[in-house]
């Protein structure tokens, strides 16, 4: 399981607060499979309250689908308590919205779409389902008797990092080692977690070959 971190970053004008309307906020997301390394052109919607359940038992979760191209069973999951806000004082900078727990599968982009709700400054107007399809978002505060807006906004996705130490377990044909890594989790499903468990047998003279991760 990877987290990963969603960040938006907006110019405010006369906007003290920005936030969804979780947890009934529909994030629109890309994701690509891990096992294939496929992107997938659809844009899933993923909502907190929304849950959906493992064939064999296993808990629920917010997102669960097999990928097209190699079968295997993906999910994603939205970190409880995560959403944040996005403040006047963030203007201009990157800010956590939301952390995503990815399992086999990592969202690679964002469409905020509708469903914002925008405080302005000076205890003045409160817009509501605000739709931040567009780059720009301009509003009359009519409390304030001024414009507002929210301009220059985008996303980026990042790996959160500082996780917790999880061991991989790494079995030998003669004898079985302890790998600790400072990442998180589990087996390597990706090209660049397996090329840094590559690095890590290079000095004891093993190959990809020869030992089985198991968690
Ligand atoms: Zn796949």
């Amino acid at each position: 399981m990877v987290k990963i971190a969603l960040q938006i970053k907006a110019n405010l004008e006369c906007v003290e607060r920005v936030t969804t309307c979780h947890p009934q906020y529909e994030w629109f997301l890309q994701m690509r499979c891990n096992g294939c390394g496929e992107t997938s052109p659809t844009w899933h919607d993923v909502t907190e309250d929304e849950r959906t359940s493992h064939k064999h038992g296993r808990s629920d979760t917010n997102y669960l689908a097999k990928c097209k191209l190699c079968s295997r069973e993906n999910s994603l999951e939205i970190l409880q308590g995560t959403n944040g806000e996005y403040l006047s004082g963030d203007s201009g900078k990157f800010k956590t919205i939301v952390v995503f727990e990815c399992r086999g599968i990592e969202p690679v982009d964002f469409s905020p779409r509708k469903g914002w709700n925008v405080v302005s400054e000076e205890n003045g107007t409160k817009f509501n389902d605000v739709d931040l399809t567009e780059k720009e978002w301009v509003e009359y505060d009519e409390k304030n008797n001024t414009s507002v807006g929210i301009s220059s906004r985008q996303s980026k996705i990042a790996l959160v990092t500082a996780i917790e130490k999880l061991r991989w377990r790494i079995h030998f044909s003669r004898s079985t080692i302890d790998v600790i890594l400072s990442r998180e989790n589990s087996t390597p499903t990706n090209q660049a977690e397996r090329r840094e468990v590559k690095e890590l047998l290079h000095p004891l003279k093993c190959t990809n070959n020869n030992y089985i991760v198991t968690h």
